[in-house]
């Protein structure tokens, strides 16, 4: 045996990657990694081609990010998400929001800290943290109402508690949460002397009934909150790896120092592309909410006519369904069967759960374009998705 390191051996490759090649090989509809297969806005793509003539876009930038994305980012924060932040000293531009966490988690923690997690979780979550040496924890939503609740949330933290990983909209939850919950997880930080790290990488993808809050906006809570998002989501360019984090001047110096260190600055060509982007009118993004609506609707109903039982996405873009009814009790099954003899390709829940509340679910991504989400919609509607081998006392559907 070769002498590897101990800090890659608790956790395993992505079962998300996993299943695209599986999904590849069986030709199915690949509704499991999260990304678009549609085209990002094309005032973006044009950007790129004016830019990619301009010398300067080719070299590193700053290390913390260029300074007009800098300043394109801070005004953003003020106009959209009531948060007053300088660019000069809050702002670290990272290759997407994954290093922006892992630079936070490492900037932010000594080894055998613990960072509280929400369950069900997005999976980069655990890595990050066991990477950085400290000790994930959990705390569930309310498995019934999907509630973010400030006592489930108490009762997980212990004394070497340093770092509350939030994120709103939620992948894999689909919860956006109410400005009352965001008000008691700041209460819970004060009392606790948390910080938190909020994933806002969805904050512009919710549905009607519902409002991004950015939990640094609340009173008291800019000191102790790094706000992460980017442009992959938003602008659908996963591809792009720009992302940030905003935290208070004490906060971001050190979060600055690993992201030096770990990947020097994020790429200029596309910091500088995404000034265009976040330059886009409000037209955009009501436009872009309105597509993700009829998508969302495109998918749900046939999930229900299939069997399956969810709680409705109030954002982002995944739906966590749960196969119980179906008489399923393996997620790995679930998947397996559904790629092999159905042809949709979703994540096993158990990617997202520390417990056991994974075992019986599967999530599915719906930033596809109209008639892959149909194509997949006829597969499941086409299927018999009871378990096999499994007596149903009353037919499925
Ligand atoms: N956070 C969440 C909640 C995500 O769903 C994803 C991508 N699926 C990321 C972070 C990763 O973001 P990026 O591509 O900017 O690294």
């Amino acid at each position: 045996m070769l002498p590897l390191s101990r800090r890659t051996q608790p956790f395993r490759e992505s079962v998300i990657r996993e299943m695209t090649r599986i999904g590849a090989e069986v030709g199915g509809v690949d509704l499991a990694q999260g990304l678009p297969n549609f085209d990002p806005p094309s005032e973006l793509v044009e950007a790129l081609e004016r830019l990619v003539h301009d010398a300067g876009a080719h070299q590193y930038s700053f290390t913390w990010g260029s300074p007009a994305f800098r300043a394109d980012v801070a005004a953003k924060y003020a106009r959209v998400n009531r948060m007053a932040i300088d660019p000069e000293t809050e702002v670290t531009v990272t290759c997407g929001v994954s290093e922006a966490l892992a630079a936070t988690v490492l900037a932010l923690t000594e080894p055998g800290d613990e960072v509280l997690l929400v369950e069900p979780f997005y999976e980069n979550y655990v890595p990050a943290c066991i990477l950085g040496g400290a000790v994930p924890r959990f705390a569930a939503l309310d498995p019934a109402t999907g509630a973010l609740d400030p006592e489930r949330l108490a009762a997980a933290v212990t004394p070497r508690t340093r770092l509350l990983v939030l994120n709103t909209p939620g992948n894999p939850s689909g919860r956006v949460f109410t400005r009352a919950e965001l008000g008691a997880v700041a209460e819970l930080c004060e009392r606790f002397g948390l910080v938190v790290v909020v994933d806002e990488i969805y904050e512009r993808i919710f549905f009607e009934g519902h409002e991004h809050v950015s939990l640094a906006s609340l009173p008291g809570m800019e000191t102790r909150t790094v706000t992460l998002s980017g442009l992959g989501k938003t602008y659908a360019v996963t591809g792009w790896r720009v992302g940030w984090a905003v935290a208070a001047p004490p906060l971001t110096a050190l979060v600055r120092k690993v992201h030096d260190y770990l990947t020097v600055c994020a790429p200029t060509l596309f910091q500088e592309a995404g000034r265009v982007a976040l330059g886009l009118p409000d037209a955009y993004y009501l436009e872009m909410r309105a597509k993700y609506a009829t998508r969302r609707a495109l998918l749900l109903p046939a999930l229900r006519r299939a069997g399956f039982t969810f709680r409705e996405p109030e954002g982002a873009y995944y739906v966590m369904v749960d196969a119980a009814p179906l008489g399923w009790t393996d997620d790995l099954a679930l998947v397996d069967f559904l790629a092999r003899s159905v042809g949709v390709v979703a994540v096993p829940g158990s990617s997202f759960y520390a417990g056991k509340g994974g075992a019986t679910r599967a999530r599915l991504n719906f930033a596809k374009k109209e008639e892959t989400l149909e194509e997949a919609a006829r597969r499941l509607g086409s299927a018999d998705l009871r378990a096999p081998g499994r007596l149903l006392s009353s037919p499925a559907r």
